[in-house]
């Protein structure tokens, strides 16, 4: 490869904390710049960097995304009181991944990379299972109480500008117990079947989503029926034209099928079912460091990142300099995810091309049996597992890359 591949438009790329700052670094400079020509609008969301804008850089990668359309980040600390003192923070400043999502107003995608030598735990599932997330309302954002004794529980909503009160009585309580309200909006639920119906397109996956629409008659129901209308006027004949289907079933027949199945489908979950099933997948599919994720705007937009975390416990470990063997698989993904996204909308095959052989390359260092700490840990027996340390991995994917078609 003598001549560097020529990316058209600007990618927005935000850079993040610790043991994936590092790698980051690494991913750049070993894969992705002896390769390719490309100018990225660089926004560093390290914790000193975010303290020192107010965090005004947050929301300046967040405006950025929407005006380029694909964004990149790295793993980033969301500060506790610990992190307060640590690099002596103004504030305890929000998540910079809540921050963006809630000016991208998005749906976070995320995918399992197989390899032939990490089987998932469910034997028959050949293919990754995608989980779409709804991030917003029901028991997240709920209100709750606990009662005392005897009394009344209702359900009261009034009307703005006037208009008649609606009630409805929750329960009559004869002794102590516990209260809660919880809600969704039309237009929350609209955006995340739009956005769930735009990845399985985009992926040509059919797209299942479950409910307890038998139960809950109103609230579940009018999330099957958003997602039916937004699928049958927008989505249908799309779908059916790529041989693609959207399933709804009641969730517990969901879960059962998704477990019997062999994968290879998007799965559209509710806060909660979003919340514990993809700690569910992931665990099922051998290391978090194996699962990539996608925020979908309902206008298009995408931004890529490793679905982990900033890895604290080796980057301590990396700055006492001390060996690491951590993986930057997710970290790769991401970059090739938004590099294949950005080359799709600019029309340059040679782009999604170069990612497809980076993504080919991981994935057979892995599968020859050079790997890093975490998946030694549940790799299958042959080829026999070699640990290598955090750099030596990136220089076997080049060398890979090198070496390969
Ligand atoms: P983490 O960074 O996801 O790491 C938890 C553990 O998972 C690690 O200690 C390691 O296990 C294993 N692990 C994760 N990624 C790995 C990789 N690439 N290679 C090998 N092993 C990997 O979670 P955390 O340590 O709880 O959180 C650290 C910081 O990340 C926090 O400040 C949190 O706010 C932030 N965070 C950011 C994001 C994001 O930006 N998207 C997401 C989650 C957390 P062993 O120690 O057993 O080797
Ligand atoms: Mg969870």
């Amino acid at each position: 490869m003598s001549e560097k591949i020529h990316v058209r438009s600007r990618i927005v790329e935000m850079d993040g904390d610790e043991m994936t700052r590092v790698m980051w670094a690494l991913v750049k400079e070993k894969l992705l710049l002896p390769y390719l020509e490309m100018d990225t609008e660089y926004y560093d969301l390290g914790l000193q960097h975010r303290d020192e804008t107010g965090d005004r850089v947050t929301v300046d990668a967040a405006l950025a995304i929407k005006k380029h359309g694909v964004g990149v980040k790295c793993a980033t600390i969301t500060p506790d009181a610990g992190r307060v003192g640590e690099y002596k923070l103004k504030k305890q400043w929000k998540s910079p991944n809540g921050t963006i999502r809630a000016i991208l107003d998005g749906t976070v995608f995320r995918t399992p990379i197989m390899v032939k030598n990490v089987p998932p735990v469910v034997k028959n599932w050949k293919k990754p299972i995608t989980i779409g997330r709804h991030a917003y309302g029901d028991v997240y954002k709920n209100r709750e109480m606990s009662v005392e004794g005897p009394g009344k529980a209702e359900l009261v909503f009034t009307p703005a500008g006037g208009g008649k009160q609606t009630r409805g009585l929750v329960h009559e309580f004869e002794g102590p117990g516990v209260l809660q309200g919880v809600h969704n909006t039309d237009a929350s639920i609209r955006s995340f079947a739009r956005s769930c119906f735009i990845h399985g397109w985009e992926k040509k996956k059919d797209v299942w989503f479950g409910a307890k629409d038998t139960i809950s008659k109103t609230y579940d129901a009018r999330f099957k029926e958003v997602f039916e209308e937004e699928y049958r006027e927008h989505w249908k004949a799309r779908f059916e034209e790529a041989g693609l289907e959207y399933f709804f079933t009641l969730i517990d027949d969901l879960v059962a099928r998704v477990l019997r199945s062999e994968g290879g489908f998007l799965w559209a979950c509710k806060n909660y079912d979003g919340d514990v099933m993809s700690d569910m997948l992931g665990a099922a599919y051998g290391s978090l460091a194996m699962i990539t994720s996608v925020l979908v705007s309902p206008e298009g937009c995408h931004e890529y990142e490793a679905s982990h975390g900033t890895v604290q416990r080796h980057y301590y470990k990396h700055l006492k300099g001390e060996e690491t063997s951590t993986n930057s698989m997710a970290l790769i993904f991401a970059w090739t995810g938004a590099l294949k996204k950005r080359g799709e909308l600019d029309g340059t095959p040679g782009v999604v091309d170069f990612c497809e052989r980076l993504e080919r390359a991981a994935v057979g260092t892995i599968e020859s049996g050079v790997m890093t700490g975490d998946l030694v840990r549940v790799a299958a027996p042959e080829p026999a597992a070699k640990q290598v340390n955090t750099v030596q991995f990136v220089d076997a994917v080049r060398d890979a890359l090198e070496n390969g078609s």
